[in-house]
């Protein structure tokens, strides 16, 4: 018993001996905290560097972008064939990908030998080999006549400009085929292949993984995956201070002496390597084996990795290492056997150790782009060292954890290694490739090319004549409707009055009060009034009787029940007009739908519900529509304004044009404003080339199907309609939220135009679009916000290119009329689409200018046409007819 516990304290004190001797004799490899701490800083700086355009060409750890923008998110399916060249074998694979209930991947694979002759040899015959063992794989998986995507693993650091291209930079490893480097492998590969006339799509895809090491796949979606290939940090001596004698001297003895020294410093290509080196050295100093040397001993690659593995095994380890020591001819004593153990553990340790700090390094870089103070984030590993070394895992994880506290890290083992990765990113690379060409398909007809819109300048100006002219004016769509306002203000106007806005999103009842002379002000007071939906669209009585009462009551609200006050009533419907006092509302647009009303005059209307209620007594001087007022309004700034625009929740124009040439009005004098009411252009089918499905689907299920069909593709009320549609065509297209259409993104009118504005806005990072989606309810990855937001960019965009090119129309109408080469105009706008949108004015003025260069146009932004405008026009309207009475 003594003896027993004499003898076990004899081996733990020789043990410790051993070990400090070695610690001793190694403590250049071993890192310390501070150290690790300090590579991770370097190689941050790498990162840096080779992310950086400027620096990127001169960097060591090159960063390459592999254009995988996204991991694969399950969706993916299919029968796919993975090459996978580069790592300890060759392998070949069949994945086929299934996603009935559960995804499931089925695999099946082939192990090809690549004699070292070939590795060495040249490209062709490399190439030539690799598609001959594909060839052997199709036949024996009986897939000959299939064709098949391949996808193409190849771990060695390539550069790529598209997913489909790999220029190899350098072999690395035990390649060395020579006229590759600097060849596109992926073209290398296709010519081999056909070549042998094997039957399947080509590569698609060339990805690359630092596959001994760790694939870093990120826990989050959109971001493009970055090939560090951090084997080469330190390329540029950034690691000289902790390179030992070994390391130079394995790399001397490599096949890209000076490269590749972080690689070479922690794979387990060279760990075996690296013990033999220190092995031999410690053996010619005496310190190990009594000194002696065997010609095994001796030989490069006699001491393996998985050498190194076995003796770090925790029981058998010892035993272990007799028996290799003992093949290596050597004849171990029992304290070698401890201190060779002892070097392994040192080796493979400092490998774990660099490894977490360079890791450590793109941990601190996500956190930071990510902007969050704790970072949880899963890292999938692969490679034998990590797998089969017993405690490299363990070590990496801990020293990884204790190097970033702030991070929690998950590592997870890549499942069946890069072959099925491969697959999985040839699958998803060709989901993406597919989609995004139906996508692009699909938005291709929301891009309007400058001969389309100048056809849709042409045809509006053409629709504009037809609405001008007598004989064509009954027909006629886009009905050029006179408004009997024939000046713009002088800036005489004076006296309080009243406007009525309806219309618009709110309706509200205003006292406005002009003054003229020097010091010309406006001063207004407001009330705004809700209309219930069951009053817009009940009868007619009940919605002028509703519009009374909230008469009534702002003037109770005012002070001012008794003083008969002119009023203008802004009503922003087309409305036939006779005389600046009448007009008979054409059809009801927008929301509103209330019965007795189309082909009735609305100033009858809302005088008989001032008589119904016997309370006040007003006198109604003008009908207005909002655009007339807007453009009144800002005439009163800038004399040069005869237009008017608006593009809020709906669309329409109006414009100065001269008197001869609006036949549905007596007399050739002056000018009159024409109310073009154009959200009816295309109505006869004139823009059925340009519109698509989205936006027939968006017309039918409005109000008035078939109507208003330019002001549903242009205005606030029908935009993120349109986007909506897409977004569910896209969904069931699989292209969106996985495939799955929400309950959310089935709600009609959901997606809001402002939200077009928000996810549209420059300032806002992917993220926050995410966020906005989330809020509506949808539930989105980031690709899937890179794609909504590129359907509302296609949708607003082309909405202010077909609003331009209407103006564009507009414009050189005015400037032909006058007969003017060059034509300086102020267009006045309103509208809520047009004030909030972040491009579509800047849209919309660049097509103006294109479409009509000739004139050099301006727009005013309006401050509340509608009241204003109607309080001008009403003044403007007693003016004339005081002088008409006198
Ligand atoms: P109206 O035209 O009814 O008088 P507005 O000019 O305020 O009223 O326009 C209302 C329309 O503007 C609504 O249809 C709405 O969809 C749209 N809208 C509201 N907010 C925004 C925004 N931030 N960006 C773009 N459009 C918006
Ligand atoms: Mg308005």
């Amino acid at each position: 018993m003594i003896a027993a516990q004499l003898l076990a304290y004899y081996f733990t004190e020789l043990k410790e001996d051993q070990v400090k001797k070695i610690d001793k004799y190694l403590y250049a490899m071993r890192l310390s905290d501070e150290t690790l701490i300090d590579i991770m800083a370097r190689f941050r700086r790498e990162m840096k560097n080779g992310l950086s355009r400027d620096f990127n060409p001169t960097a060591t750890v090159k960063m390459l972008p592999t254009f995988v923008r996204s991991i694969p998110d399950g969706s993916e399916k299919g029968d796919f064939i993975a090459l996978d060249l580069g790592g300890s074998y060759f392998r070949i694979l069949r994945v086929k990908v299934s996603h009935e209930k559960k995804q499931t991947v089925q695999m099946e694979s082939e192990i090809y030998n690549t004699p070292e002759d070939i590795m060495h040899g040249s490209g062709t015959r490399l190439f030539d080999h690799v598609a001959e063992c594909l060839g052997d794989f199709m036949e024996k998986q009986q897939i000959k006549d299939k064709k098949l995507p391949v996808g193409f693993t190849f771990s060695f650091p390539c550069r790529q400009s598209k997913l489909d291209e790999g220029i190899l930079i350098t072999w690395t490893k035990r390649f060395k085929a020579s006229g590759v480097e600097g060849a596109d492998v992926v073209r290398l590969l296709n010519k081999a292949i056909k070549k042998r006339g094997v039957n399947c799509t080509g590569t698609n895809a060339c990805y690359m993984e630092e596959m001994r090491h760790i694939d870093l796949v990120e826990g989050d979606e959109g971001r493009m995956c970055i090939n560090t290939e951090w084997g080469a940090f330190g390329d540029d001596g950034s690691l000289e201070d902790i390179r030992t004698e070994f390391d130079r001297e394995i790399d001397r003895g490599s096949l890209n002496p000076g490269k590749q020294l972080f690689e070479k410093m922690v794979s387990g290509l060279y760990m075996g390597e690296l013990v033999r080196l220190i092995l031999v050295k410690m053996a010619k100093e005496g310190l190990l084996f009594e000194g002696r040397i065997t010609p095994e001993l001796l030989t490069k690659g006699k001491f393996e990795t998985k050498h190194v593995s076995a003796i770090e095994k925790s029981k058998e380890g010892l035993n272990k290492a007799k028996e290799i020591l003992t093949r290596l001819g050597v004849e171990p004593s029992h304290e070698d056997c401890i201190a060779v153990q002892h070097v392994c553990t040192i080796v493979s340790f400092r490998s774990a150790n660099l490894v977490a700090s360079t890791l450590g390094a793109i941990l601190n870089q996500l956190r930071d782009n990510k902007g969050v103070g704790r970072l949880r984030t899963t890292v999938g590993v692969d490679g034998s060292l990590y797998k089969m070394h017993p405690q490299y895992a363990r070590r990496l994880h801990k020293t990884t954890r204790r190097l970033v506290p702030d991070s929690e890290v998950r590592f997870l083992l890549s499942e069946s290694g890069s072959g099925k990765g491969a697959a999985m990113v040839t699958a998803v690379a060709y989901r993406l490739s597919e989609q995004h060409r139906l996508i692009d398909e699909t938005l291709a007809e929301f891009k309007l090319t400058h001969e389309q819109l100048l056809q849709v300048k042409k045809r509006m100006r053409a629709e504009m004549e037809a609405g001008l002219k007598k004989k064509t004016h009954e027909t006629a769509k886009v009905k050029m409707l006179p408004t009997f306002v024939r000046s713009t203000p002088d800036g005489t106007e004076n006296g309080d009055f009243l406007a009525l806005d309806l219309g618009g999103t709110n309706f509200r009842v205003l006292l406005v009060k002009i003054r003229s002379g020097k010091r010309r002000t406006v001063e207004m007071h407001n009330k705004i009034y809700a209309i219930p939906i069951e009053v817009m669209q009940g009868t007619g009585e009940e919605l002028f009787d509703h519009i009374v009462t909230c008469i009534s009551d702002f003037l109770d609200y005012m002070g001012i029940k008794g003083a008969r006050l002119p009023l203008g009533f802004t009503f922003s419907f087309p409305c036939k007009q006779t005389s600046l006092d009448a007009g008979i509302l054409l059809n009801w647009t927008k929301g509103f739908k209330a019965t007795d009303c189309e082909g009735e005059d609305v100033v009858y209307l809302l005088r008989e519900g001032i008589k119904r209620r016997e309370e006040f007594d007003l006198d109604v001087v003008a009908v207005v529509n909002d655009t007339v007022g807007t453009m009144m309004t800002c005439a009163y700034e800038d004399p040069n304004c005869e237009i008017g625009l608006i593009v809020g929740t709906g669309s329409n124009a109006c414009y100065m044009e001269e008197m001869r040439n609006i036949e549905m009005v007596d007399g050739e004098q002056g000018r009159m404003c024409v109310n073009t009411e154009w959200g009816a252009f295309g109505d006869n089918g004139c823009l059925d080339d340009i519109r698509t499905i989205y936006d027939k689907a968006v017309d039918d299920y409005s109000l008035n199907a078939g109507k208003q069909r330019y002001e549903k593709m242009i205005s606030g009320m029908y935009l993120g309609e349109i986007v909506r549609n897409i977004l569910i065509d896209f969904t069931k297209r699989g292209f969106l939220f996985r495939g799955q259409i929400s309950e959310t993104l089935k709600t009609r009118h959901i997606f809001e135009t402002k939200f077009l504005s928000q996810i549209e806005s420059d300032r806002l990072a992917l993220l926050q679009v995410r966020a906005i989606l989330q809020q509506l309810g949808l539930n989105s990855t980031c690709d899937d916000s890179i794609i909504v937001k590129t359907v509302c960019g296609a949708v607003s965009r082309r909405a202010a290119q077909l609003c331009g090119a209407g103006m564009a129309a507009v414009v050189d109408k005015i400037r032909e009329n006058r007969g003017l080469e060059h034509l300086e105009i102020t267009v006045g706008v309103d509208g809520t689409l047009y004030k909030l949108h972040p491009h579509f004015s800047r849209i919309m003025h660049q097509t103006v200018k294109e479409l009509a260069p000739n004139c050099d146009v301006t727009f005013l932004l309006s401050e509340d046409g509608s009241g204003k405008g109607a309080a001008l026009i009403t003044a403007v309207g007693c003016r004339l007819r005081d002088a008409e009475q006198n």
